[in-house]
């Protein structure tokens, strides 16, 4: 089992399948994405042998990120080797959803269980403006396929300073009629973003008191979850999540791990390096990769330094997926 000295265990394993992007989401890749390097991102044999040493130490959960994940066109190949992992009983998707009303089916078909994507508006205009691409109703109507195709949907939507009272309204409408799970994530700040950061910050504190105010009851945390506060309410087929990195004690639970696109551990979202395992992942050796993670684990800290404004080697999370 990977478990570093604080005695966390890592069930929860984030893999980036790239570091590109189609959309320009003013808080992550505001001038669209511009590679960074020659390297390759990882294959499929690179990503099977990263998933089955983890899996062989304990890890439960796979998350299938990026960049836009859907844009690699093995995607439906990885998403199966994901699948296939012996010990891997979850396997879940970050995604903005635009490609899913084509891919929901074969993504299912292949051993997807999850699929989060995210939604910051449901006014057509402002996601527009956030997002740099007119494209709402393509991701709605990837929503009610991937519900259709009996995947988990789970939305995630990062809170501003513009996620207004009538944001939130239009996305409680939304969970009285359809059975997905509303992720409100506090803006965090990266390397790039530190301007953007310091004018559109919001903490989630008023949407929780909204939330126990309006009659949401607070939902128990299984050992593989996510780091959200779930919320449920009988009068709503959706559930709500607040995921709130600047909370005190935040990453006592911590939960994951994260692999980059380039084959780096990332014991962090906002550790100082990437912790190099190329090498090990490139020569398809599973043994020698379970070795690696377990030299490296050690090296966890308690926590990340985000209060104090340290993002770390993050400049944004395209590099890692959130
Ligand atoms: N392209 C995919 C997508 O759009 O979901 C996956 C990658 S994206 C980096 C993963 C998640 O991180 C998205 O839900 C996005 O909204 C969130 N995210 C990106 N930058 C963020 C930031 N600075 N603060 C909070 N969440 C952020």
């Amino acid at each position: 089992m990977l478990q570093d000295p604080l005695g966390r265990r890592f069930y929860y394993l984030r893999l980036s399948l790239t570091e590109a992007c189609n959309f320009r989401c003013k808080y992550c890749l505001p001038n669209g994405y511009m590679p960074t390097t020659t390297e390759k991102f990882l294959s499929l044999n690179e990503c099977d042998t990263v998933i089955r040493a983890f899996a062989s130490l304990g890890t439960k959960k796979v998350r299938l990120t990026g960049g836009e994940p859907t844009l690699r066109r093995d995607i439906v190949e990885v998403t199966a080797a994901a699948a296939q992992a012996k010990g891997i009983d979850l396997v879940a998707m970050t995604t903005h959803g635009g490609r899913l009303k084509r891919l929901s089916r074969p993504l299912r078909e292949a051993g997807l269980n999850q699929v989060n994507i995210s939604i910051d508006s449901l006014d057509p205009r402002q996601f527009h403006e956030i997002t740099g691409q007119n494209k709402l109703s393509e991701v709605l109507d990837g929503v009610d396929e991937a519900l259709t195709q009996g995947l988990l949907v789970k939305i995630n939507s990062v809170l501003m300073s513009t996620t207004t009272q009538k944001t939130l309204d239009q996305f409680l409408d939304l969970l009285k009629t359809k059975p997905v799970t509303m992720r409100f994530i506090e803006l965090m700040e990266t390397g790039q973003s530190g301007q953007f950061f310091q004018s559109h910050k919001q903490r989630a504190t008023s949407v929780r008191e909204m939330l126990i105010r309006t009659g949401w009851k607070p939902i128990k945390r299984e050992i593989h979850a996510g780091p959200a506060e779930e919320f449920m309410h009988a009068d709503y087929l959706g559930k709500i999540g607040l995921i709130t990195p600047y909370a005190k004690d935040f990453c006592d639970t911590c939960n994951r791990l994260r692999v980059s696109a380039l084959g780096k551990l990332h014991l962090c979202l906002f550790s100082e390096q990437g912790l190099d395992m190329r090498p090990e992942i490139a020569s398809l050796d599973v043994e020698a990769l379970k070795q690696k993670l377990q030299s490296l684990i050690g090296r966890k800290a308690a926590t990340h330094f985000l209060h104090e404004g340290n993002t770390g080697a993050t400049k944004h999370l395209a590099m890692l997926g959130g």
